[in-house]
């Protein structure tokens, strides 16, 4: 459940919680343009909080709206000013936060250029998913919805749109006794899962799918690829098959909200040991470190409020 909090940042200004409304007649609500982000906050060890990747979350921000021609109507600077101010304003230490990039009313014509373009930021109170442990992970099941491969630079942005496929894919997932959803796209081939990126562990070489599938350029995946290779790991972006990933000898999700989460049952068959895999377990490690402040290596990842 959402903890409410006292503001969030709309337009430009701190408002309180219950005021964060908008018309029925908003232009994203009927069609689902508009761009997000999903940002973490984290306590950090000496007692501090910082966000992680902020910098890079709020560049993708506009990358999304670019991709959609959406012209967000406030700058970087002020967005990145935003996210610190409703994290400071709710006295919030871990959180997760969601700008929002929304068309508004009245016009509900594909126009839309004639409506307004409003940005909010909610952040709220968040230390992970209740249902899903980072040791107990998770049990998926290949989606039998398709990733369209046209679609694969398309993909490339948040887009708000985007999701009612991934919500379709949960629930039917949820329907048939599974916890997650994999995408795989026309090809056959591995795409992510309905919100995280995927990564496979095959004889200690860890391995992702590649941009030119229909992926989101994961922050988190991005983040994972540099320290599996400091740890000494041999990385590599390239296509995985239905077949190969059932090989796996662990498979991982990785994203903002979830972070690292073990895929330890893949269509009903255990994954490697079906345990937590000692790779997952040493990146995961490695991971909640640098989002701590408890690697000096990985402070440039870390915007302190
Ligand atoms: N894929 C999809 C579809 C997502 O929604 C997310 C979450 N933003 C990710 C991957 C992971 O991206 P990140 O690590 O930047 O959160």
């Amino acid at each position: 459940m959402i903890e409410k909090t006292q503001a969030l940042w709309l337009d430009g200004v701190l408002t309180g919680w219950d005021d964060g409304t908008t018309h029925l007649m908003t232009h994203t609500l009927h069609y689902g343009f508009g761009v997000f982000e999903g940002i973490r906050a984290y306590q950090q060890a000496d007692g501090g909080t910082a966000l992680f990747r902020l910098e890079e979350h709020i560049e993708r921000l506009f990358a999304s709206a670019s991709a959609a021609f959406l012209e967000v109507p406030f700058d970087r600077a002020t967005l990145l000013g935003a996210c610190k101010e409703v994290v400071r304003a709710n006295g919030l230490r871990d959180a997760y936060l969601r700008p929002l990039v929304f068309v508004s009313e009245p016009n509900i014509i594909f126009a839309h250029w004639l409506n307004r373009v409003r940005v909010a930021v909610i952040a709220f109170p968040w230390v992970g998913y209740s249902d899903r442990s980072q040791q107990e992970g998770t049990n998926a099941k290949f989606s039998p919805y398709v990733r369209p491969k046209a679609h694969a630079a398309f993909y490339k942005a948040k887009m708000c749109g985007h999701y009612a496929l991934s919500v379709v894919a949960y629930s039917e997932a949820i329907r048939t006794g599974f916890k997650q959803a994999i995408f795989l796209d026309e090809d056959g081939m591995v795409c992510e899962t309905t919100g995280e990126n995927l990564f496979m562990v095959k004889e200690q070489v860890v391995v992702t799918p590649p941009s030119s599938r229909s992926i989101l350029m994961g922050l988190t995946r991005d983040a994972v690829m540099t320290l599996a290779r400091e740890l000494g790991y041999r990385v590599e972006e390239r296509d995985i098959s239905r077949e190969e990933c059932l090989s796996a000898d662990e498979i991982f999700t990785t994203g903002t909200a979830s972070e690292l989460l073990p895929v330890r049952m893949l269509e009903g068959r255990p994954v490697g040991t079906g345990q937590l895999g000692p790779v997952t377990a040493v990146v995961q490690q490695a991971f909640s470190a640098a989002a701590r402040g408890r690697a000096a290596r990985y402070k440039h990842w870390l915007a302190t409020l």
